[in-house]
């Protein structure tokens, strides 16, 4: 009988083939001579059990292998135990390898996808994936950010939390949510929590009061990006009201407005500024509201605390009034994040990456129908090839050196142990692997590619 199946423990006996696939009888090469939980030698045999277990498809066919599998009785120990047959999976009816094959391609198809290819059940490819999954949470393990970034994406129709590595363009985690619940228990999960230094977020309390609550020796620094982007929303609440009042015709004069109006002042093109000065003319709201706009932005110009918490002091007392309604919003934001908006001119971090984490959210919504969260999530934290890491070669006494160091955070282990290389004392050395998380660039290329 041909070998069918090219399985080190499984023996052919018979396939028999039709138009859906082939069911090959197989029986164990190899039969235990102990027992499994005693290793006593003295075994019996003790019936048997006919059982299908599916295998990865052969010539685009479904394979089912039919097995006698013998059961044994320990005649010392009393246990009753069915043969091993390693090629065969302890928990499921499928061979180790479509187990392994299921476990690679839920990651890159969707369930229903691999289950059509395989013939198992979705509910099956589902339960593999999760214990997939799972495993790999504890195999992969990122390092802990410096500089945490708390955001915002929105995917699969709700907006979930992204966890990212500012400094090296990561992303570590992403949460079904974005309630304090959820944020408070991956905090409590992360190991050496005092590596976060800075956490930059969005202006969203839970994260504000997460982080205050598991780290309150980190600094909270809201995006500068969130803050000046509320200055271009109470600029086009402007613009709309403006235009509402107008006739058809007065409105044609004010083309591509919105464009010029959002854009900084000295970015306009010689054409774009004729434009607008024409309009601020016509309309002196739109050029006032769009003063006060570019003042704003003009706060984070300053070199210094003080000297931005001053400028936004003045320019707050100088909103006209006609324009208070549409910077309400804004100036309550920068009053009640004061302390972590200002934060920035201390310690001037920001999401760099923020582009390219919103090509990225583009990317998943297009490809993301027909997965459930967790599978987008696992496709972005866990598909081989996208994780930053360093290597590194350590020793035993780096190793404490190390731990002295990070606990006075102080910097990179790999120059500490670089320092302590001598030849004639050199200790036993080890590689050791960081991995800082998906690479945001890898992930949109490989997602752009249709790779992920
Ligand atoms: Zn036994």
């Amino acid at each position: 009988m041909s070998d069918l199946l090219h399985l080190f423990h499984l023996a052919v006996q018979n396939i028999h083939e039709d138009e859906h696939g082939y069911l090959v009888e197989a029986s164990n090469r190899t039969p235990p001579e102990t027992c499994g939980k005693c290793r006593s030698p003295d075994i019996r045999k003790f019936g048997s059990r006919q059982q299908l277990y599916n295998d990865t498809p052969i010539h685009g066919k479904q394979v089912t292998i039919q097995v006698n599998r013998q059961r044994y009785q320990c005649k010392l120990c009393k246990k009753v135990f069915h043969e091993p047959i390693h090629d065969l999976s302890s928990d499921r009816l499928v061979t180790q390898r479509l187990h392994d094959y299921v476990e690679k391609g839920s990651l890159k198809r969707t369930f229903t996808d691999v289950a059509a290819e395989t013939g198992l059940d979705e509910k099956t490819i589902r339960n593999i994936f999760r214990d997939y999954v799972q495993r790999l949470a504890t195999e992969v393990k990122f390092d802990t950010p410096r500089w945490m970034g708390v955001d915002e994406i929105h995917i699969i129709k709700k907006p979930r939390a992204v966890i990212t590595n500012i400094e090296k363009n990561t992303v570590v985690e992403l949460l079904p949510n974005r309630n304090k619940k959820s944020i408070l228990a991956y905090f409590a999960g992360i190991k050496d929590p005092h590596t976060i230094r800075y956490v930059a977020t969005d202006m969203w309390r839970p994260y504000r009061e997460a982080v205050y609550e598991q780290f309150p020796h980190a600094k909270v620094v809201v995006d500068k990006f969130h803050v000046v982007k509320m200055a271009n929303e109470a600029m086009e609440a402007v613009r709309k009201a403006v235009r509402k009042e107008l006739t058809d015709r007065q409105r044609r004069t004010l083309m591509h407005d919105r464009f010029v109006l959002l854009k900084r002042l000295h970015d306009l093109t010689d054409q774009e500024y004729l434009k607008f000065s024409g309009w601020v003319r016509n309309y002196p709201l739109l050029g006032a509201a769009h003063a006060l706009k570019e003042g704003f932005y003009a706060i984070w110009d300053s070199t210094s605390r003080k000297e931005a918490e001053a400028d936004y002091a003045r320019w707050k007392d100088d909103i006209p009034e006609e324009l208070v309604p549409y910077f309400s919003d804004l100036v309550r934001a920068t009053d009640n994040w004061h302390k972590e908006i200002f934060n920035y001119f201390d310690h001037p971090i920001t999401n760099a990456y923020t582009e390219s984490l919103n090509n990225l959210i583009r990317v998943m919504n297009r490809i993301g129908r027909g997965y459930s969260f967790d599978a987008l999530r696992a496709k972005i934290l866990f598909t081989e090839g996208v994780h930053r890491v360093k290597r590194k070669r350590k020793s035993t006494s780096a190793r404490r050196q190390e731990a002295t160091a990070s606990l006075d955070g102080m910097g990179d282990s790999f120059m500490i142990n670089r320092g302590f290389y001598n030849l004639a004392t050199r200790p036993p050395e080890e590689e050791e692997m960081i991995n800082y998380g998906a690479a945001i660039s890898t992930l949109v290329e490989l997602l752009e590619n249709d790779e992920l």
